[in-house]
């Protein structure tokens, strides 16, 4: 494994395989291409987008640039990591999910030339655009933590549902357990899904309770951050919740290194000056591993110095160049990154776009909603929704703070068919109008 993993170890074949033939799907194969729009990503973001504007601008006016065959719904590894959903059916072929009339360059965007306004390809292609869509997610930096890319080889009660490739390892691992430390795992860097980390915990604890092991185990959710959870209504809960269910809570721990030979997870202390390490025995251990935005990405000039793509947090517009947008996790919009926020900023995104592409100016503002449903059990769910300021912005005029079952229901079986049906079809802007009725106008 590569020192930086990248977002998909599974695309590399693709990638591969598309620079070896100089392979696209695209209109025009061996001159230099030029689309009015170039969307980098394929994605929730990325897909979204490209839906939108292949229906305004027409075919072969807009292309997405993305090496990877298949296109999965991440939120649902959660469910797949509890054995509750497949991983099958999380994933399409991009190909099936890409719009109709829209050119897809099956290759990785490898750097970025905004002042000529091009894009050039891992197979060397240069692309031209007159406006740029960058969506490119976050990339996944397993092999910053010792020995980790080598003990999800040799060790199969290490596990992690944020890679297509270690989520079906989860449940198994999560089966074989019989006794001793579960250990679940919070990066020190931003991620995506800042609450899948410890959903994937108390789903785990819901399945040792039910299969008559948990009192031979003993939950621990080591994490880097201060605070179970960012905004201050739904970590009042979860503290609740991790009491009740007896899981101890260790912060500001940060995983460095795994030893898979002795079955031990190093975790430094963040707030110790001299970096005081402490070794923890474990029996599972599900790793979420610190995140970045895509190299190609952090090593162009499109970016702050945080790295992310350094756009107006309301406009979504780059910060430098008025004809580059952003949209999702890899910008440095300032909220918690999830298909949720990305869908709230896609319809903010079509209409500044929109705008500037007819000559005008950014007129919609972005207020930093997203959601997060923290499954708490195989039938309970609080659907954390909020705002950049971290205040609730719920959909429902209920107090979504309580674990619900119809929630769940919404989680597991609602939300996937609103992505693969409307999103993708880029017809999803995010909950806003259906909050607004249900609060009788009276909600943001
Ligand atoms: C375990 C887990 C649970 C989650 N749970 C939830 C949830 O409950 N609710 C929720 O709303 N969100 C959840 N998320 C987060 C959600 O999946 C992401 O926030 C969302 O997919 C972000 O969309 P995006 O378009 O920014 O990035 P992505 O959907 O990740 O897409 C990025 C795309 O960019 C492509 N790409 C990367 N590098 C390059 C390159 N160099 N050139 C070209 N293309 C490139 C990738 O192949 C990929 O297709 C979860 C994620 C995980 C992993």
């Amino acid at each position: 494994m590569s020192t930086v993993v990248p977002l998909t170890r599974l695309t590399s074949a693709a990638i591969r395989q598309s620079s070896g033939r100089g392979f696209s799907t695209s209109r025009t194969s061996h001159s230099k291409k030029h689309y009015q729009l170039l969307v980098v990503g394929g994605g929730s973001g990325g897909c979204a987008t490209a839906a939108k504007f292949a229906r305004k601008l027409g075919k072969g006016h807009v292309a997405v640039v993305d090496p990877s065959e298949m296109h999965y719904y991440q939120p649902m590894w959660t469910l797949v990591g509890a054995g509750i959903k497949t991983l099958q059916a999380s994933g399409r072929p991009m190909q099936s999910v890409l719009p109709r009339g829209c050119d897809w360059i099956k290759d990785r965007a490898v750097s970025f030339d905004p002042d000529r306004c091009t894009v050039t390809t891992g197979s060397g292609e240069q692309i031209g655009y007159d406006f740029l869509v960058v969506a490119m997610g976050m990339q996944l930096n397993y092999s910053q933590i010792k020995g980790l890319p080598e003990a999800f080889t040799v060790d199969r009660s290490v596990c992690s549902n944020y890679w297509s490739e270690t989520v079906t390892q989860t449940f198994p691992a999560l089966e074989a357990l019989q006794q001793g430390n579960a250990i679940f795992t919070f990066p020190n860097t931003p991620i995506k899904c800042a609450g899948a980390p410890q959903k994937i915990m108390y789903l785990a604890d819901h399945y040792l309770r039910k299969a008559g092991k948990r009192d031979n185990t003993n939950i621990i959710f080591n994490t880097s951050l201060g605070v179970i959870f960012g905004v201050k209504k739904y970590a009042e809960r979860l503290l609740d919740i991790v009491k009740d269910r007896n899981i101890q809570v260790n912060y500001r721990r940060n995983l460095v290194e795994v030893r898979p030979d002795k079955k031990e997870a190093v975790f430094v202390d963040l707030d110790s000056p001299e970096g005081k390490t402490e070794t923890f025995q474990y029996s599972f251990l599900h790793v979420t591993p610190p995140m970045s935005a895509p190299d190609p990405l952090r090593q162009s000039s499109l970016v702050n110095t945080d790295g992310y793509l350094d756009v107006s947090k309301e406009t979504l517009q780059h910060v430098q160049y008025p004809n580059i947008f952003g949209i999702g996790d890899c910008t440095s919009v300032p909220t918690s990154k999830t298909a949720a926020a990305a869908a709230a900023q896609s319809g903010i995104l079509q209409k500044n776009l929109q705008a500037v592409m007819s000559g005008g100016k950014t007129q919609s503002q972005y207020d930093g909603y997203t959601s997060c449903p923290l499954v708490t059990g195989n039938n309970k769910c609080i659907l954390a929704e909020f705002d950049f300021a971290g205040q609730p912005l719920e959909t429902f005029p209920i107090d979504q703070g309580k674990e619900r079952r119809t929630m769940y229901h919404l989680k597991r079986d609602v939300m996937p068919e609103l992505y693969w049906n409307v999103m993708l079809k880029g017809y999803w802007n995010g909950p806003a109008l259906t909050r607004k009725l249900l609060h009788l106008g009276m909600s943001k």
